[in-house]
C-alpha cells in the first residue's frame, strides 16, 4: 500500500531527526551556550528557546544526560528499541547507581512501554508526597500521609480548636509564612560579616526583583540567591544598589 509506504519512510526521517536533535543537544549541553542566552538550565531552553512542553523538555534533557554517560544507548534510541519516554521513565530510578547497574537496568527497559517500565520502578512510599495537577482556573493539591503524620496533624488540628479544618490551617499557614518574608523593613546592618545579608534586606532585594533571577532573559524562580554585583573581596557593600537576584546557575557562572 502506497500510503503505509509513505508514512514508513516518514518514521525514518522522524527517527534521523530525533537522533540529530539530541546530538546538537549535547553539544549545547557540554558548551552550556543557552546560559549566556539567559537561560538557566537545558531544560528552560528547550522550553522557551525551542518551544517544547515541558514533559518533553525534560525527557530530552534525561536522554542528553544518559547518553553523555552511556553513549551505545545513542543507537537504541536510533534503532527504536529504547523510547525517550521509557528513558525518562527511567531516569530518576537510575541516579546515583553505579554505572554496570544503569546499563542493565536499561538493558531491561528495551522494547517497553513507558507504563511498563513505570511498573518496573514501583516508588517507595516516600514520607510526604503530594501529587499536584494544574487547570486552568485551579490547583489540585494532592497530600498523601503516614499514619503517623496524620495523627500529627490531627493533633495539630485539635489544639488550634478555633480553626477546624485542614484547608483554613493551611491557608493561615501559607499566609504567616509569606508575611515572614515579605516584611521589607529593614535597618543597615551592623554585621562584622559583610557578606552575611540581613533577612530583611534579602526580602526586599528579593521583592523587588519580582521574586526570579535578574540575569538577562533569565525567568528562573528556583535556587534564586542574592549576588553582590560588585564583589564583597573588592569592597562591595551591602546595600541595595549593590545587590541583585540571580539563580543558582547564573550566580555560579558569575563565579
Ligand atoms: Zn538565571
Amino acid at each position: 500500500m502506497k500510503l503505509h509506504q509513505e508514512l514508513l519512510e516518514l518514521r525514518q526521517t522522524e527517527k534521523r531527526i530525533t537522533s540529530e536533535i539530541l546530538t546538537k543537544l549535547q553539544e549545547m549541553e557540554n558548551c552550556r551556550g543557552y546560559l549566556k542566552m539567559g537561560h538557566s538550565s537545558l531544560v528552560d531552553y528547550l522550553v522557551r528557546g525551542l518551544g517544547y512542553s515541558e514533559a518533553t523538555a525534560y525527557q530530552r534533557q534525561a536522554c542528553v544526560r544518559l547518553a553523555r554517560e552511556i553513549p551505545e544507548i545513542k543507537e537504541k534510541i536510533d534503532s527504536g528499541d529504547l523510547s525517550l519516554t521509557a528513558i525518562s521513565t527511567a531516569y530518576k530510578h537510575l541516579r546515583g547507581k553505579p554505572i554496570g547497574e544503569k546499563r542493565h537496568l536499561l538493558k531491561s527497559i528495551e522494547n517497553r512501554s513507558s507504563r511498563e517500565v513505570k511498573k518496573m520502578f514501583l516508588e517507595p512510599m516516600t514520607p510526604l508526597k503530594i501529587q499536584k495537577t494544574e487547570y486552568a482556573d485551579k490547583v489540585y493539591l494532592r497530600l498523601e500521609l503516614t499514619h503517623e503524620q496524620n495523627q500529627r496533624l490531627e493533633k495539630l488540628k485539635a489544639l488550634r480548636s478555633h480553626k477546624h479544618s485542614i484547608e483554613s490551617l493551611l491557608v493561615e499557614f501559607i499566609e504567616k509564612e509569606l508575611k515572614n518574608y515579605e516584611n521589607t523593613k529593614f535597618k543597615l546592618s551592623n554585621s562584622k560579616n559583610p557578606r552575611q545579608i540581613p533577612k530583611r534586606l534579602r526580602n526586599s532585594v528579593l521583592k523587588s526583583s519580582g521574586y526570579k533571577c535578574q540575569f538577562p532573559g533569565c525567568e528562573s524562580k528556583y535556587f534564586l540567591q542574592i549576588d553582590h554585583i560588585h564583589p564583597v573581596r573588592r569592597g562591595g557593600k551591602q546595600n541595595p544598589e549593590n545587590l541583585q537576584v540571580l539563580c543558582a546557575t547564573h550566580n555560579q557562572q558569575k563565579g
